[in-house]
């Protein structure tokens, strides 16, 4: 099964454009939509998890209309908001089998049966009478992989989930999101690179409402092979280099930024040629973007 999303528009009231006649096909597995903050990731998921309208489109999902029946989606949708909003005071255990009460699961014993093996399953077991409100941000992101998890649902949208994770939290959180099955279509919307590295065998970048790559990872590191240059610099030359150059990233390494560059031939002396990363890729894609919207404007 795949989601077919195609020519999928929306305009805030602000004038905004959110959607910019998105197109795009999600085969099932872990896909990342990777964008900057503000490029239109949240409003393409909610669109997907039937909480937004769209302006213009069709989505389908097998033999679903997305967009017209919105019954028939929330039915196999497993849904991972950036936030909850707030978090109830009461219980894990008493959390989940009232949401999977809701789901449809009325048979005490089965929904027994479904709290505690989801418990188990997030390593929530040995919390499962603390409250929900007192939890840290990865034991949330684990509850909130639980609950989306009722029902075995088909489409798994996960928004933002790693931010304000630390490390440990985000590789349990990553551990768990693995374990989903290869034959749900999971879409995991992220601002951060190396979520969509440890984790998705495809993904789209999008910017400004506007797809911008759609493709495996592996694709789009040999787009840029051999084009990435590195070299260590001084905070003073950074604005000289920026203007001059190419320049899609810059980190600093022991207080000197590093900067990459993007071209076909040695920038100048003094840079390395350096194996491309998806962070490459990401700002090299969303750089030429801008670039290109520069230049028209
Ligand atoms: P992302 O999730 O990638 O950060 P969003 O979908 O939240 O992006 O936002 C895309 C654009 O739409 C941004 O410019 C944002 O300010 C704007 N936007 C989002 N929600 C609303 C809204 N409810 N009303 C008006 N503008 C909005």
């Amino acid at each position: 099964m795949e989601l077919i999303i195609n020519g999928l528009s929306k305009t805030y009231g602000s004038g905004v454009k959110a959607l910019d006649n998105v197109t795009l096909t999600i085969p099932t597995g872990m896909f990342g939509l990777l964008g900057p903050n503000g490029a239109g990731k949240s409003t393409l998921m909610r669109i997907l998890a039937t909480l937004q309208e769209a302006d213009a489109g069709t989505v389908q999902l097998g033999d679903l209309d997305v967009l017209n029946d919105k019954e028939g989606v929330r039915k196999v949708l497993g849904y991972l908001p950036q936030e909850f909003g707030v978090y109830p005071r009461v219980s894990a255990y008493q959390m989940l089998d009232h949401i999977a009460l809701l789901k449809g699961v009325v048979n005490g014993g089965e929904r027994k049966a479904l709290v505690e093996a989801l418990l188990q399953k997030v390593n929530l077991w040995e919390h499962r009478k603390r409250r929900i409100a007192g939890f840290s941000g990865g034991m949330k992101q684990r509850f909130g992989i639980a609950q989306s998890l009722i029902g075995e649902p088909k489409l798994i949208i996960v928004d933002e989930p790693t931010a304000g994770l630390d490390p440990g939290e985000r590789n349990r959180f990553y551990n768990l999101l693995t374990e989903i099955g290869e034959n749900v279509v999971v879409i995991l919307s992220t601002h951060i690179v190396q979520d969509v590295q440890e984790l998705c065998s495809n993904m789209a970048i999008i910017n400004k409402g506007k797809l911008l790559y759609a493709g495996s990872p592996n694709n789009a590191l040999r787009g840029i092979d051999g084009r990435v240059w590195e070299k260590s610099i001084t905070k003073a030359e950074l604005e000289r280099y920026a203007t001059s150059h190419r320049l899609i990233s810059n980190k600093l390494v022991a207080g000197r930024p590093v900067i990459h560059v993007l071209g076909d031939q040695l920038p100048e002396e003094g840079f390395v040629r350096t194996e491309p990363t998806l962070e490459d890729v990401f700002f090299s894609t969303i750089t030429a973007d801008t670039t290109a919207n520069t230049v028209r404007a």
